[in-house]
């Protein structure tokens, strides 16, 4: 029973074609495809399974949830020290890149542009080497591809040692090269590297193997796990701790439970403690250029507190602003990113490379070029806003840079934007203590260079994330409006920073779409919750808003990468069509309960499938369903050659068989292809020999009637997280019906009890 199938994701078509073709997938005009599994999150309840089960005590229980706390403390530890580093490395070569440019700028603008533009490419080439070389899957954002881990799909590389290794260094030469990209995403995907390394004990490949955190060595304890890492990393970037755990459940996962509420609210707490005790330790300069700044925090809680009525409309004119503006950034990253990927990427790492570096040579052209042709602008009075910093009290850069003046006592505003941090930028484009800091023609300026340079950098084989990207776009156009409306509306306390941070609330929910989780986010980072409503405002509008155009960013860009996401909803279709409808083929491969091991190699070897269902053959010529088994068991029972038998007899499982494996041992490692049937090398007589996998199978698979609504399919299997469901014919009997009532616990729980009383305490 062969079958010769592609092994690609197949895409539905029939809202395309109303044609009658039952399979209606569309191979032809999927652009791109990928080799990915899916993950198992079913408990596969075997005879193995069970053994392991009855051979627990409480002690195994209690140690098995010590363990699970533990590992999310060290999820948290890990992640917070990540972002640490990240950080202080990040402030530290801006800060040697900004003294160093102004130094030589005392003698030559030319020399200043040489110095500054090479250690932008020097860094930028060093992120992009250590991506093409060593970590391809450090790549971009990294959200897209943990959102499908979440999913139940295994891309490639995602989450390897290595990946994490590169996400770190890449990510400290992509920000710090000064590229229009930030380090929030990556974040997010470091600290779910860390957890799945965690999840399954260390890298044994890297030598670091730790056997007592291997009970967590399977799909549904490290799907926790990651998501926990996903809350970690987001709570690390902003020092957002709520704003962490609604993220990785409003953006990130598919399935959630509430015990992993606790759990991920305790990763992203520990998270928090540790920057905010890292943070303390570099008060006083031990950390060289790194000092408050860094770590996302953005106060804006001294400026605008209440707003007029007649603000309402330009508030809700950002919000529209931020959803056009975020369709489009969206819609252009995409083209921009499929033809990368699809022309550009394919002729090689050196085409990456020098992609990179252009494009980071190309950020320091503008960034140095366009303030040389700003003016300058006399300092605020320095006795009314001691705090500000104008110029710099070394004479060169601070908050307010002086750049090309001719006057000491003046600074150039396009130079504040550009030669800062991006979080020093952020802050300064949010502040609310002067008006009219920035001309609008500095800040049209920088909006049009911005918006275009984030287009452009997003997709060059770099770390890259979106957030403070978004956040600078959309405090610039946001402060635009707020200019406009201050001028509109003279006598009301307005200030330009509150429409900054309502502007950048805006570009963020019309470029990824999140709601709750953005909005708290927004709130945690510029400590300001008086302006809550207002941002609730500004999302629901942008997200609507672009909503009408595409898809949000992440969504677009793992349909684009080929991730196969089962939305959280089934289309529309699904309801006319029925189970056996979605079969790709009617005929099964299957396999005896006791089977050949040459027939079984040579079935592994002619198809692809992961799953495959086991039978009995009764000798009455009638075949009972057993169960599933899955390849990766079928792997491991070949190489391992212990369950061989000479005859093709079968005894009585559950009485005779005893596991010769742990169970661990049938679990792949994440982001790895596992063992494959090329790795299995038997002699003829071992081909020649038998295996029963009756112990082996899962003996409960989701089982559906050919007849069901793909629409109830579709909820099964997004909803239990399933991988395969066995379409079988209509049941001829009905042995029991359970309701809701044979479900409650404590009926149930006497009566095992009574029957098991070495259970009771
Ligand atoms: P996944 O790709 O999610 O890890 P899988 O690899 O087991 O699962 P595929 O081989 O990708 O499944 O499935 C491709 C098509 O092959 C599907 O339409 C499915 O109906 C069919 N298919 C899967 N397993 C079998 C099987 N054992 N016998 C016949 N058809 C199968």
């Amino acid at each position: 029973m062969d079958i010769e199938h592609p092994r690609r994701w197949p895409r539905w078509s029939p809202l395309r074609s109303s044609d009658s073709s039952v399979n209606a997938y569309d191979h032809n005009e999927e652009p791109n495809v990928i080799e990915a599994e899916s993950l198992d999150y079913e408990v596969i309840e075997n005879v193995a399974y069970r053994q392991d089960q009855a051979s627990r005590g409480k002690l195994h229980y209690a140690s098995y949830v010590a363990f699970k706390w533990l590992s999310v403390l060290l999820i948290g530890i890990a992640t917070g020290l990540s972002a640490f580093f990240i950080n202080i490395a990040v402030e530290n070569f801006s800060g040697w890149r900004f003294s160093a440019t102004f130094t030589v700028m005392k003698y030559s603008y030319f020399a200043a542009f040489l110095v500054y533009s090479l250690f932008n490419v020097a860094l930028v080439f060093s992120s992009v080497k250590i991506v093409t070389k060593f970590a391809p899957a450090a790549a971009g954002s990294g959200i897209p591809e943990i959102k499908g881990y979440l999913n139940g799909v295994d891309m490639p590389g995602v989450l390897l040692f290595r990946t994490l290794v590169g996400k770190i260094f890449g990510s400290i030469g992509s920000v710090g090269g000064g590229l229009a990209l930030g380090k929030e995403g990556p974040l997010v995907h470091t600290g779910a590297c860390i957890a799945s390394l965690v999840g399954q004990g260390g890298s044994a490949k890297h030598f670091v193997n730790w056997k007592w955190l291997e009970v967590f060595k399977n799909d549904r304890e490290r799907r926790d796990l990651v998501t926990c890492g996903c809350a970690a990393g987001v709570s690390a970037a902003f020092r957002a701790p709520v704003g962490g755990v609604l993220f990785a459940l409003e953006e990130v996962t598919s399935w959630w439970r509430s015990q992993l509420l606790w759990r991920v609210f305790f990763t992203s707490a520990v998270v928090a403690v540790v920057v905010r005790s890292a943070m303390g330790w570099c008060t006083h300069g031990n950390c060289g250029h790194f000092g408050s700044g860094g770590f996302i925090i953005w106060d804006v809680s001294g400026g605008q507190d209440d707003y007029s009525f007649y603000e309402l409309l330009p508030m809700a004119m950002v919000g529209v602003i931020g959803g056009l503006l975020g369709a489009l950034f969206n819609q252009l990253t995409l083209y921009l990113s499929s033809w990368r990927r699809n022309i550009l990427h394919k002729r090689g790492d050196s085409v990456k490379i020098v992609e990179a570096c252009l494009v980071s040579l190309l950020t320091s052209v503008l960034s140095f070029g366009l303030p040389l042709l700003t003016k300058c602008t006399p300092c605020p009075d320095a006795e009314k806003y001691p705090d500000i910093i104008c110029p710099h009290s070394e004479g060169t850069y601070g908050n307010y840079v002086n750049f090309h003046c001719s006057n000491p006592n003046e600074y150039n505003d396009l130079a504040t934007i550009f030669f800062n941090t991006q979080d020093d930028a952020i802050r300064n484009l949010f502040s609310t203590k002067t008006l009219h800091e920035y001309s609008a023609s500095s800040l049209l300026i920088f909006l049009g260079m911005f918006f275009s340079l984030a287009v452009i950098t997003f997709g060059t084989a770099v770390p890259a994330g979106q957030f403070v990207p978004g956040i600078m776009i959309g405090s610039t156009y946001g402060r635009l409006v707020g200019m406009f409306v201050v001028n509109l509306y003279k006598k009301l306390d307005i200030d330009e920073g509150t429409y900054a941070l309502l502007g950048a609330a805006s570009f963020l929910g019309g470029s990824m779409r999140m709601t709750v989780s953005l909005c708290v986010i927004m709130v945690e980072i510029t400590n300001n919750l008086n302006l809550l409503p207002l941002i609730m405002l500004v999302l629901l509008i942008s997200k609507a808003v672009g909503d009408t155009f595409n898809a949000g960013f992440y969504e677009e860009q793992a349909r684009m990468k080929g991730i196969p996401l089962l939305e959280s909803r089934p289309k529309y279709f699904m309801r006319k069509k029925q189970a056996r409808e979605a079969c790709q083929s009617q005929k099964v491969v299957c396999f005896n309960h006791i089977s050949k091991v040459g027939h079984i190699v040579s079935v592994l070897q002619s198809n692809n499938h992961h799953g495959f269902p086991v039978v009995n053959r009764l000798q009455s010529g009638e075949t009972v369903v057993i169960g599933l088994i899955l390849r990766s068991y079928l792997l491991v029972l070949l190489q391992s050659k212990s369950d061989f038998q000479t005859s093709d007899s079968h005894g009585d499982i559950r009485g005779h068989f005893t596991s010769r494996h742990r169970l661990t041992e049938f679990a792949k490692p994440a982001s790895s292809r596992g063992l494959s049937i090329h790795d299995i090398h038997l002699s003829p007589e071992e081909m020649e020999l038998y295996i029963d996998l009756e112990p082996f199978v899962n003996p409960s698979p989701y089982i559906v009637p050919e007849d069901m609504s793909l629409t109830k399919v579709y909820n099964l299997f997004r909803q239990l997280g399933l991988r395969h469901v066995l379409v079988v014919p209509r049941p001829s009997e009905v042995v029991g019906v359970i309701t809701r009532k044979d479900l409650l616990s404590e009926p149930a729980e006497d009566v095992y009890l009574d029957e098991h009383p070495a259970v009771r305490v």
